[in-house]
């Protein structure tokens, strides 16, 4: 067997062409979309991540406002800007590229942010609003993975999923989501100590860890569904992901490349959150005021 791929440069081409749209069907009512982008110091590869952003903004018609900021950047000086942020109308969503430099505290820099404008999805009020499956923004990268699992129209009810991650950008959040989606979810982490007998269970496997060639092909059960987040560097300084890709491709029955996978339906979810946002603003306009 050889998987099929789960293409998320293709799936986030076409997501925006139709965000593309509702940025149109928002100017007919009077509203320009705008996210506000805050880099705080020079990590290449926050650079890299914030350029593409803007540039996903750019191919949709979107306003993006980036601010940029030396790294000695005080903590009260980047919270004045997000309050400044918050108040200004014409911007809909506000997201601060992690990591931040290590003088400022980055969760305090997210609850500053309006829980409105909150399109990462990191604030606590989003993460709540996941927990009791209320109305929030939902992080972008399991999001993306989850649309990658509706793309292929795979029905998680009953299914088990394996999330390998905990963290409360993508990990937690994930098992949230298949668990709204009635996945039977089981999440491991680096304490877990028999990670291969639980991820041999999984209908979908979800690696989100950091760690390249994790997962290999005898962790996987023939026919599951792979998705991997993960975004390392391997010997030769090439992008590879969790997932030992070839091997496991001989045993799944669909599974993500990376790069080509995650990464490009993150920024897309980005985009979705911050439409969102727009809207929202049409119905309470005194929210962005
Ligand atoms: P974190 O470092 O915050 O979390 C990693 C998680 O992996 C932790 O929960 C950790 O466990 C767990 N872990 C570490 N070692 C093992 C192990 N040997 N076995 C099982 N679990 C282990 O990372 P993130 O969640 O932020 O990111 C994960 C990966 O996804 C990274 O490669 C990152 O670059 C990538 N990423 C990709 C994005 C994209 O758009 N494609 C977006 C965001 C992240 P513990 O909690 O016990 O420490």
């Amino acid at each position: 067997m050889s998987a099929q791929i789960i293409d998320g440069r293709q799936l986030s081409q076409n997501l925006r062409l139709d965000y593309g749209q509702r940025v149109k069907d928002l100017l007919s009512q009077g509203v320009q979309p705008g996210l506000a982008v805050i880099l705080v110091g020079d990590n290449p590869a926050s650079q890299v991540y914030v350029k593409n952003k803007v540039l996903a903004c750019k191919e949709i018609g979107m306003t993006s406002l980036l601010l940029q900021f030396e790294a000695d950047m005080t903590q009260a000086q980047l919270l004045q800007e997000i309050n400044r942020l918050n108040h200004d109308s014409s911007v809909h969503g506000i997201l601060v590229q992690l990591p931040l430099p290590k003088h400022i505290d980055p969760q305090a820099v997210i609850q500053a942010i309006s829980a409105q404008k909150d399109v990462d999805g990191f604030h606590l009020e989003s993460a709540g609003a996941l927990m009791c499956g209320a109305q929030g923004f939902w992080p972008c990268t399991p999001h993306g993975c989850l649309k990658m699992l509706d793309s292929i129209g795979y029905d998680l009810s009953g299914k088990h999923a394996v999330v390998v991650g905990r963290s409360n950008i993508v990990g937690k959040p994930m098992a949230l989501m298949l668990l709204q989606r009635n996945a039977t979810v089981s999440i491991c982490h680096s304490q877990t100590s028999n990670l291969k007998e639980i991820t041999l269970q999984a209908d979908v496997l979800v690696a989100a860890v950091g760690i390249q060639r994790l997962i290999t092909a005898d962790m996987v059960k023939p026919g599951a569904v792979v998705i991997d987040v993960g975004m390392n560097r391997d010997d030769q300084g090439k992008l590879c992901g969790d997932v030992d890709f070839e091997a496991v491709r001989s045993v799944a029955s669909f599974i993500t490349p990376v790069p080509g996978g995650v990464g490009p339906m993150t920024i897309t979810m980005l985009l979705a959150n911050t439409l969102d946002a727009a809207q929202t603003s049409i119905a309470t306009p005194s929210l962005s005021a």
